[in-house]
């Protein structure tokens, strides 16, 4: 599995969950998983870590030395660890952020991460051709590990100890497409003729996630509302062609949560902790919640905002509706960073209702645990959300989440309704248009649930007893690993 982030190595967003926590559920499986990730700055350093290979891979017509750090995790139910590769190449990785500093992008992000997939290749060829290990599949996540599936394909005699390799991409967010300048494309040393619409090329510019969809053996994404909707207009930002020309489709499996982290029963960033049949501690986490943002304890419901501060989360329509808000008994906590303009609206609102909402602009894991535990609610307001982990937490954790129905939040919460609330189904709240007005209303309605204790109870209970674990998924990965293994076995030989 090759990722460019993975918790506790590194993490911006959920794709450093899931990829952990996917590989260890595969290694519960039984499944022999090596993670190989880039060997960033301040990566929380083991001693049982040591360098296992260094080599010089081509990059820009010129050779960058890697090394390559091996270490290996335990994984609890499992017979064996899980192996992680830390490809290192200082140059390119010791840098203060994984892909940017001060919200701008790192000029050299191409180069960069096509070393990242060239080293990758290599170290599977060691690992095949040297220390004769077998390797069945490379997953890969996102545009950053997309072009191995393109060397793999397009470089056949370079790579041809790799042939039997097969590829499966998920996409973990289409609005990430890892598109760079069309004078770039000699960086690659792909041939120049995979410069063409049919190909990398996009637009005029080079498009690195879409030369993953063409050349992998199989692509799925991280739910199947998602899977869906990528291959509409509104939602495929201009790959929506590319991904219905596969004729094997799209998969969409849904993410899990990494129980052993995210668990109100055992968490130690909690100042209390609880559970779906006693939920006192979660009293003692508002509380705690509402000092640490220095809110008043009062004794109203607690609105929880936790994501990257871009247009796709929405909370552009959040931050629109404050002032509706603040004349209803609430309080608002929002942790986040991400645009620039939303942190500065964010921080106006802040001081001009410093008694009823609580800000922190920057990442911080603990506070997010702290978030999900001590909010009533979790408001995210997405204009797209390929799974979304937030939510899953704060399911876990009986805050009702407030979703858009879209991709994983349409097929992760259900939404508050006759039926629903009649069959004790109901886990929190939908709003279909992308709009502060259906916001506000849905937000409003949530707060007269709120005070039916009945039924708020219920739902924090439906929600806490969802089954979020990874077992299912990792099935389902299974079963793609293998579906795609066995094509080749079963293919007839060439005559
Ligand atoms: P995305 O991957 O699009 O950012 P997800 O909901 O899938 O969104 O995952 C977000 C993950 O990142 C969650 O684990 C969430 O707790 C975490 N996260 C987002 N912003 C912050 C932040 N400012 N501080 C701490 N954790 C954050």
């Amino acid at each position: 599995m090759a990722a460019s982030e993975a918790v506790p190595y590194a993490k911006t967003g959920g794709l450093a969950d899931v990829v952990t926590a996917l590989a260890m559920e595969l290694s519960k499986f039984g499944h022999h998983v090596t993670l190989l990730l880039p060997g960033y700055r301040g990566q929380a350093t083991q001693n049982t870590r040591r360098v296992v290979m260094r080599f010089s891979a081509l990059v820009a017509g010129k050779k960058a030395d890697v090394t390559v750090e091996e270490e290996f995790v335990p994984v609890m139910d499992a017979s064996h660890p899980l192996r992680v590769f830390l490809v290192r190449h200082d140059p390119y990785f010791d840098r203060p952020g994984l892909y940017q500093e001060d919200h701008q992008d790192y000029p050299d992000n191409l180069e960069r991460f096509l070393l990242f997939c060239r080293a990758v290749l290599h170290v599977l060829r060691i690992l095949t051709e040297v220390q004769g290990e077998e390797v069945d599949v490379l997953h890969l996540h996102d545009w950053q590990t997309a072009l191995c599936s393109v060397y793999l394909k397009a470089l056949p005699d370079e790579y041809n100890g790799l042939q039997k390799i097969k590829t499966l991409l998920t996409v973990h967010n289409l609005g990430y497409q890892g598109i760079f300048p069309a004078e770039e494309f000699v960086k690659t040393g792909l041939p120049p003729s995979l410069f063409s619409p049919s190909d990398l090329e996009f637009f005029g510019s080079i498009n690195c996630l879409k030369g993953g969809i063409i050349h992998s053996d199989a692509v799925s994404t991280v739910s199947p509302t998602y899977a869906k909707e990528i291959i509409t207009a509104e939602y495929g930002c201009g790959l929506e062609g590319v991904l219905s020309g596969r004729i094997d489709g799209v998969r969409g499996i849904t993410n899990g949560i990494d129980t052993t982290v995210w668990s109100p029963e055992h968490d130690s960033h909690l100042p209390a902790r609880y559970t779906a049949a006693n939920l006192a501690g979660k009293q003692v986490c508002k509380r705690a919640l509402q000092e640490e943002f220095g809110l008043p304890n009062l004794d109203v419901p607690v609105l929880g905002v936790i994501g990257r501060l871009t247009f796709q989360k929405g909370f552009d329509l959040l931050i629109e509706i404050i002032p509706e808000l603040m004349s209803l008994e609430l309080q608002i906590v929002f942790l986040g960073t991400g645009d620039y303009n939303l942190e500065q609206r964010l921080r106006e609102a802040q001081a001009e209702y410093s008694g009823k909402i609580g800000l922190y602009i920057g990442f911080d894991e603990g506070l997010a645990h702290r978030v999900e535990a001590g909010a009533d609610m979790l408001i995210m307001p997405s204009r797209y959300e390929p799974c979304g982990l937030s939510q899953l937490y704060s399911l876990r954790y009986g805050t009702v989440p407030i979703v858009r129905r879209t991709g994983g939040l349409a097929d992760t919460v259900v939404s508050f309704r006759p039926s629903t609330v009649k069959s004790k189904s109901a886990t929190g709240f939908h709003f279909i248009d992308a709009s502060s007005d259906a916001l506000l209303s849905t937000i409003i309605l949530a707060l007269y649930v709120y005070e039916e204790h009945g039924m708020w109870n219920s739902m924090i209970k439906s929600g806490m007893s969802a089954d979020l674990s990874w077992e299912r998924s990792a099935m389902q990965y299974t079963k793609l690993y293998r579906a795609i293994s066995k094509e080749t076995r079963d293919r007839p030989s060439e005559c």
